[in-house]
């Protein structure tokens, strides 16, 4: 007898994660080049000492470091094993079969997936021309059977953001029964003060009573810690409350926890190299529309190519000069931002890319 395996399960795209190819530079996956800081190393070394036991279970400790940072309450904080396991979280406790799940797209390419694995059924909405989220298409997609809509913003793998104006007329159109997640994983690399910050967007409305804003954010990116797998949701009480119940027990690992609350000691020297990639970034994506490319604006710790059928030959030409850069056939190609030796060695190559 074959064994049963749900059949739906054949249709699910797999995730597909940058390339770690040795000797080449990666510039695939928005980690920051950069290697951990020395204080970081030695919390998760004392703290390895102890791995005999589980961690805690409610990460208590960095939950209300995190709610004192951000001046909320305790109970509006929830922790998971990287931003993405929120996600799953978030959709497993707002959906059951066919309820929607709404997205841009494209963007972050685990929400198809997370959605996919819970049974409900996706709605995604194609970004504007200038590779942007399109309000209007996601208010117009809003359905009697959405549960959840997700804002990426800055958008992963576009860097395009939601300016405040734009942002707050998409929260505001939802239905206040239905979860909006604003997915804030880039939200340290953002200069434009035109951007709002998430969790005071969220808190203005909570002040209102509408309790369906939420924000997500990472410790991969800015706080370098993409390794050892820790996120945070931040939302009303309710909504923390429902996440936290569907969560698997100790998915946050104890040298995570340890690494997290390290990183918010470190945070300002964390920081300070948010602004040097971000200087970077101008760098480069001058560099590239020097050259003729065609690159959307970008609040993250990346650029997009637009290249559309060009995109393989492109992905190719970088891996021939030892640059991995993350390629979405027949769409584009995101490149990470680097150190500036990195950087130079893909401008290297994307300028003799023949166009
Ligand atoms: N959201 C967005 C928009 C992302 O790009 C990513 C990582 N690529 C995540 C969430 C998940 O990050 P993590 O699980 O490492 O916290």
């Amino acid at each position: 007898m074959t064994v049963r395996i749900r059949a739906d399960l054949d249709s699910l795209p797999g995730y597909v994660p940058g390339k770690n190819i040795p000797g080449a530079i990666k510039l695939a996956s928005n980690e920051v080049s950069l290697g951990p800081l020395p204080s970081v190393v030695m919390a998760i070394a004392e703290a390895a000492e102890r791995i005999n036991r589980y961690p805690d279970n409610g990460s208590v400790e960095l939950v209300a470091r995190l709610a004192a940072k951000l001046g909320v309450d305790e109970d509006q904080v929830a922790v998971g094993c990287g931003s993405v396991t929120l996600c799953q979280q978030l959709i497993q406790a707002t959906c059951t079969a066919q309820d929607e799940v709404l997205f841009p797209w494209r963007s972050f390419e685990a929400y198809p997936i997370v959605a996919h694995v819970v049974g409900a059924t996706q709605v995604r909405v194609p970004l504007t021309a200038e590779h942007a989220l399109d309000v209007d298409a996601m208010i117009a997609a809003v359905t009697p059977s959405t549960r959840l809509v997700f804002v990426c913003t800055p958008n992963n793998p576009t860097g395009t953001a939601l300016r405040r104006a734009e942002l707050e007329r998409l929260i505001d159109a939802v239905p206040d029964d239905v979860v909006v997640v604003v997915d804030e994983a880039y939200r340290e690399f953002v200069a434009d003060p035109e951007v709002p910050d998430g969790v005071e967007v969220a808190k203005a409305r909570w002040a209102r009573g509408r309790d369906n804003v939420a924000v997500l954010r990472t410790f991969s990116k800015a706080y370098g810690l993409a390794g050892l797998r820790v996120g945070y949701l931040v939302a009303a009480a309710p909504v923390a409350a429902a996440v936290r119940k569907v969560f698997v027990p100790f998915g946050v690992n104890a040298l995570a926890q340890v690494a997290a609350l390290s990183s918010l000691d470190a945070e300002a020297e964390l920081l300070a190299r948010c602004t040097g990639i971000v200087a970077e970034r101008g760098r480069v994506r001058a560099a590239l529309i020097a050259a003729g490319y065609d690159v959307p604006e970008t609040e993250a710790n990346f650029v997009w190519l637009p290249l559309g059928e060009r995109t393989a030959a492109f992905n190719e030409h970088c891996l021939a000069h030892k640059v991995v850069v993350r390629a979405f056939v027949g769409d584009g190609a995101r490149v990470t931002i680097g150190t500036p030796d990195e950087n130079d060695a893909f401008l290297a190559a994307a300028l003799s890319f023949p166009r």
